[in-house]
């Protein structure tokens, strides 16, 4: 088949945020890769920040951490779970990376003398950027995500940059609006008119959208799409219903039910050339079947008012692939450290779990209480899962309470310790000293081998493995010879720097601690192998 150009798809937020409009791009990507194009998503998010590294998780959500060590916005995992792309930093674009880039090069001379100008120089450093994720992928189709909604004063640049676009190519740029109709329960009717004015505003952006996909309670009313389409200038297909779904993996499988791909391919003057989305309309039925329950207790710090679903996500979706795989549905309880720390007579609720996860984290607070949930799975045999901090606070309470190193901990967490069975790893030293924080952990992906003795061994059925990190403190190798001989596992090792990544408790039917984050490379149809493992164990 004959190359085409490459088409860029933007997709803007109406009237307000939190409607799924993320979980909207990954399904558009996910959908135009099933008909057989190669797709790459990125995320704009309109903050200053260089990255989502230094952001509180409980209000931003949880940090994605990339192939190649990017701290991303959330959005980057509903990608990948959902087309299987290799989140890296050509998939991420913050307003701080553009004016970094753009003053860098102002301060080399790069504009010939020129004064650099907000417009047009900004939106070019975003075009720039846009067309390079496709170059470097060879990406027939890049689906562009803006975060926030229109109207807001910080997204004007990256309107202009893709009006811009629109204007130099108008065959190869497209707009898919995601809005929300709002269900007022006083009249129990959807109402139309804030997806109205937010059309009028992103026309007053200079751009029209192509397709709006309403978000709403119910299926959107046929009155309603025919108002929405005239007030817009749209042909009714192309207002497609996005109602709230039992799972985010039905969404793909809704849009297709309005005709969503074929729609969107129309518009770009491209066809179909296959159709391969059986597999997950099969998945999306099955998990709805799904009856026997078990129950996974997360132990959190990051609690917001809502919930804390944003700043786990990927570790909820994880464990979500791996129970669905096993055929049950699992229930998800949040548990609060500092709750045990007050009062230890509340740690007997974990009786009633069938498995505890213990996530990342930084920072003391809520520490001792999860030292203490370590402890409680331990002696009573629960399966226990340590993701990074997680496997910190497993190796703490061990040497603790087996080795009876009364003071054992983290020098993050004690830096006074006399047993600093987790100390500053060596290159940090003088990052923390000099307060060098932004992008500098041991991020992104690094070689593990396993040894063959161990559960993760036989969960991964290979020696090698390559897993995504995010820390700054480690294994003390100085305990090493120690805690193995009390029945600490050493399952996996990086040879190239000699850092303990793997831990697992000896004579107990589940208990592993990774250096690492296994969360962030589960997919729905292959779940992680120490997630689909540990769920294993459980029953
Ligand atoms: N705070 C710990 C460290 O920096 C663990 C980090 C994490 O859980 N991602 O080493």
């Amino acid at each position: 088949m004959k190359k085409i150009n490459p088409k860029y798809i933007f997709v803007v937020g109406g009237v307000m945020s939190s409607v799924g409009k993320g979980v909207a791009a990954a399904s558009i990507g996910k959908i135009l890769q099933s008909k057989g194009y190669r797709v790459e998503n990125i995320k704009c998010d309109m903050y200053v920040n260089i990255d989502a590294g230094t952001i509180r998780p409980a209000e931003h959500g949880e940090v994605f951490v990339g192939e190649d060590g990017v701290e991303a916005d959330q959005d980057l995992g509903n990608y990948e779970r959902f087309t299987g792309q290799i989140s890296t930093r050509e998939n991420y674009i913050t307003t701080g990376q553009v004016y970094q880039e753009v003053i860098r090069r102002e301060r080399n001379l790069e504009y010939g003398g020129e004064d650099v100008e907000v417009v047009p120089d900004i939106p070019n450093e975003i075009i720039r950027r846009i067309k390079e994720c496709q170059q470097k992928n060879n990406a027939d189709i890049i689906v562009t995500e803006f975060g926030g909604t229109v109207g807001e004063y910080q997204l004007v640049l990256f309107l202009e940059a893709a009006r811009m676009m629109k204007a130099q190519n108008p065959q190869d740029v497209y707009f898919v609006m995601v809005s929300y109709l709002p269900t007022p329960s006083l009249l129990g009717e959807q109402k139309s008119k804030p997806t109205q004015t937010a059309i009028r505003i992103l026309n007053s952006a200079g751009i029209i959208p192509d397709i709006i996909l309403c978000r709403a309670r119910d299926k959107v009313a046929d009155s309603i799409k025919n108002t929405i389409s005239t007030v817009c200038s749209l042909d009714k297909e192309r207002i497609i219903s996005a109602p709230d779904v039992y799972s985010i993996y039905d969404i793909p499988v809704n849009f297709e039910k309005e005709n969503f791909g074929a729609t969107i391919l129309k518009a770009m003057g491209l066809k179909s050339k296959k159709s391969g989305m059986k597999d997950w309309e099969k998945f999306s039925k099955k998990i709805k079947n799904i009856k026997k329950e078990i129950n996974i207790g997360i132990v959190g710090k990051y609690f917001n008012f809502k919930s804390c679903r944003d700043t786990y996500i990927s570790v909820i979706e994880s464990i979500n692939h791996a129970s669905w795989a096993h055929n049950k549905r699992p229930n998800i309880i949040w548990l609060d450290s500092e709750k045990y720390e007050k009062d230890p007579k509340e740690l007997k609720e974990l009786k009633k779990l069938n498995g505890i996860i213990v996530p990342g984290g930084f920072g003391k607070r809520g520490t001792e209480g999860m030292i203490m949930v370590a402890e409680y799975a331990r002696k009573n045999k629960i399966p226990y899962f340590g993701l990074c901090l997680g496997m910190q606070i497993l190796t703490i309470e061990f040497a603790r309470n087996v080795l009876g190193l009364t003071d054992a901990n983290s020098i993050e967490l004690n830096p006074k310790t006399t047993n600093p069975v987790i100390c500053t790893m060596e290159d940090q030293k003088d990052k923390i000293r000099t307060k060098n924080y932004g992008g500098t952990m041991r991020l992104g992906a690094c070689l593990a081998r396993l040894s063959e003795d161990s559960l993760s061994f036989r969960a991964y059925g290979k020696k090698n493995i390559s897993e995504r990190h995010r820390h700054r403190y480690e294994f003390n190798n100085e305990y090493k010879e120690d805690l193995k001989n009390n029945g600490l596992r050493i399952a996996g090792i990086n040879i190239q720097r000699n850092l303990v990544e793997i831990v697992e408790v000896e004579n107990h039917p589940w208990m592993v601690g990774v250096q690492f984050h296994p969360e962030f490379k589960s997919q729905p149809l292959k779940p992680h192998p120490l997630f689909y493992d540990f769920i294993k164990s459980l029953y």
